[in-house]
């Protein structure tokens, strides 16, 4: 069976929702890498145009070749900063165009991005079981590696702790993946629904700010918590409508009609590593 262009972003909608940063403490070996569903062949990357692509020969770079797919970043904090630059335009617009001496080509890049990286240098602050190395101050030069405008364009910052082994075995069973699969799959309903009558838009975040005040419309307890949560956090115009896609979908997820506050708060407590005390925080 041959997809459509409509069905793979379809399915690519299925799969993903919003853009995920992942933190897993202690593991991970220290080298980027670059994994698409499309190349599905782990690559060590360091270069822009490895990710962006205009070789000699014009060719395609990464994000292009995950397009309606997931870009995975592996040690997002070990790319060089430059090329991780590069992601603003393609994250934003879909899109990436590559100006070289002898040509300009555009490609489509739509594309999730999955990241993970160490809490710091060391790998293990926060670990309940391994003492953290490092001062305050590496580990604000570590996160620093990663730009304020790049974080801004990265929807859900989630950390995770590691189990201790003798944990592992009394955990129970969590929700099934296939009844997480069927919320997920509903949400999408709604949202291909809700967004019918518009060309090229399939989910919540590729809303534009109109549409944003067309269906995430916080109400006036959410408008405090957003201020307060603006205020106390130094977050973005960029980070305001981040926030309003994902508590739209959180919403979305509970069959929610309305944005409401507990949507809202949920969709500010991703926001976790714009708060800017990461390094003091002791977690
Ligand atoms: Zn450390």
């Amino acid at each position: 069976m041959v997809l459509t262009e409509r069905d793979r972003c379809k399915v690519f909608n299925h799969i993903g929702i919003v853009l995920f940063l992942y933190i897993i403490i202690g593991i991970g070996p220290i080298s980027a890498s670059v994994l698409s569903v499309k190349n599905p062949s782990p690559k060590s990357y360091t270069c822009v145009v490895g990710l962006a692509g205009g070789t000699t020969k014009a060719m395609p770079g990464e994000v292009s070749l995950a397009h309606n797919g997931v870009l995975f970043l592996d040690e997002l904090t070990e790319f060089n900063r430059a090329t991780l630059e590069i992601l603003r335009q393609p994250l934003e617009d879909r899109r990436i165009t590559i100006t070289r001496a002898n040509y300009t080509i555009e490609y489509p890049c739509s594309f999730m991005l999955v990241a993970s990286m160490n809490p710091c240098p060391c790998g293990y602050y926060g670990d309940p079981l391994h003492k953290c190395t490092c001062t305050p101050g590496q580990i604000s030069r570590y996160l620093a590696k990663i730009s304020g405008p790049l974080l801004d364009r990265i929807d859900i910052h989630c950390e995770i702790q590691a189990v201790p082994f003798n944990e592992l075995s009394k955990m129970k069973p969590g929700e099934p993946s296939t009844s997480h699969r069927e919320r997920v799959i509903k949400a999408r309903l709604i949202q291909e629904e809700r967004f019918n009558d518009y060309k090229n838009v399939h989910c919540n975040a590729q809303m534009t700010e109109r549409m944003l005040h067309k269906y995430a419309e916080p109400d006036e307890a959410s408008l405090d918590m957003l201020r307060l949560a603006m205020e106390k956090l130094s977050l973005s115009a960029r980070a305001y409508s981040r926030i309003l896609k994902v508590a739209r979908t959180i919403a979305d997820l509970e069959s929610s009609e309305k944005v409401q506050s507990q949507h809202i708060a949920e969709a500010i407590g991703y926001r976790n590593l714009d708060r800017g005390d990461w390094a003091e925080r002791g977690i």
